[in-house]
């Protein structure tokens, strides 16, 4: 696994993609989603020019992050279960997985005075019963809801595709989220800026890019499957 080829890679793609579709490269980010890889792995990726980490386990990727200690933005990027906010509210630079109103409260209850927890309220906009999420017709009055919750700032949408061998496949999950980031964007709530889009995992990131992700989360084209050994 050569880290810094993949991300080379990778940025040409994302290069590629947005002069497609008259975006900007560096309106990109890419989070190295480091769950099935170990913390030597990790550090490689910081190494090799990586800026973002993404975690989806409470304690694993607590572990990592005091293993690793590099400069990066951790995200956690997993389902979180209320009870475990406690022990990574601190500890992450982003949420992309906030999906209901008793994980916004418990935020609130478990901020500092004046913090703000940067969050992506996460969609099922495939409708797949399998996946987590916000339904699509619900977005709105989910997001008006928020506003109880000062601490708790809404800087965009998450979603994750159904997995297909083509890509292409994925176009209408990533333009509904477009579109639904772009239906809240237009309200300029205070509390719901909601400007970015995290989308776009390895086999899909491209599609994701021509349409509007900001963030994408990529894990095996990136720093590859430890787990799987390739
Ligand atoms: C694992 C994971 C990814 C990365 O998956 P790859 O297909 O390995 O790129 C992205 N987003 C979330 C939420 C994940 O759990």
């Amino acid at each position: 696994m050569n880290i810094k080829e993949n991300l080379d890679t990778i940025g040409l793609h994302i290069k590629e993609a947005c002069s497609r579709t008259n975006r900007q490269a560096d309106d990109v980010h890419v989070i190295a989603v480091t769950k099935y890889v170990s913390d030597e792995t990790t550090r490689k990726a910081i190494k090799a020019g990586v800026e973002h980490i993404g975690e989806n386990r409470a304690e694993a990727g607590l572990l990592k992050k005091k293993a690793i200690n590099e400069q990066a933005t951790w995200h956690f990027i997993g389902s979180l279960q209320s009870r475990k906010v406690k022990q990574v509210i601190h500890e992450f630079d982003y949420f992309h997985s906030l999906d209901r109103v008793s994980l916004a409260k418990e935020f609130q209850k478990q901020a500092e005075d004046g913090q703000t927890i940067n969050c992506f309220v996460q969609v099922n906009v495939s409708g797949e019963e399998s996946k987590a999420g916000v339904h699509p017709d619900e977005l709105l009055s989910f997001i008006n809801q928020l506003e109880a919750f000062p601490a708790v700032r809404v800087l965009g949408l998450m979603t994750m595709a159904p997995y297909t061998e083509r890509p292409e496949e994925t176009r209408p999950v990533f333009s509904g989220l477009r579109k639904l980031r772009d239906e809240v964007m237009s309200l300029h709530l205070p509390h719901a800026p909601c400007t970015q889009l995290s989308m776009g995992m390895s086999n899909d990131y491209v599609v994701a890019i021509e349409e509007g992700a900001t963030f994408i989360r990529i894990g095996t084209a990136l720093v590859g499957n430890e787990a799987t050994s390739n």
